[in-house]
């Protein structure tokens, strides 16, 4: 009894540490990266989110590996941050760029007809391609939009953590007679 006592706790205890340690590889990559280098809305003005990130448990399930910002056709999208195109050109009939950051980040635009070619070094802003209709899952009435991805190596990240508004910046602290 005592044994399986200890058995069903230590369980539980590597359950919520491996829950911890997801919580945590979510969030911190987006903030490294804010960190090291400046990254910025794929449109501007400032897009309007119209669909949520939703990244399932498992590699199999379906979901949304990323967010979906209102636009439309044929405006610019721009590069989130400076780096390297790593490709530009079309993922099973869908016009795709995809840019590779410092620090293993990789963000992806679509439906985005590239006016880069893989291997042109970007700066954040820098046009990538113009935007398309027909994202799947995208209705009027909006009228297209940018489906934003962002990965670390194969694991897909919220890309809204690279242009989280950054923290309050705190008045140093003043001693009285200091
Ligand atoms: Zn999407």
């Amino acid at each position: 009894m005592t044994i399986c006592g200890a058995i069903a706790r230590a369980l539980t205890a590597a359950a919520t540490a491996a829950t911890l340690l997801t919580g945590a590889a979510l969030l911190a990559p987006p903030a490294d990266a804010a960190s090291t280098s400046a990254f910025d809305w794929p449109l501007h003005p400032r897009p309007r989110v119209v669909r949520a990130y939703d990244n399932p448990e498992h590699d199999w399930l379906p979901g949304h590996r990323g967010v979906d910002l209102e636009g439309a056709p044929d405006r610019a999208v721009l590069s989130a941050g400076t780096g390297v195109v790593a490709f530009a050109g079309t993922v099973a009939g869908k016009p795709v760029v995809s840019i590779d950051h410092p620090g293993g980040l990789r963000t992806t635009y679509e439906p985005v007809t590239a006016r880069v070619t893989a291997g042109m070094r970007v700066g954040r802003g820098t046009v990538l391609g113009i935007l398309e209709p027909g994202h799947p899952g995208c209705v009027a009435p909006v009228a297209a939009c940018l489906h934003w991805g962002l990965r670390r190596d194969r694991k897909y990240l919220n890309p809204l953590g690279l242009v989280r508004v950054a923290p309050v910046r705190l008045e140093p602290v003043r001693t009285p007679g200091g």
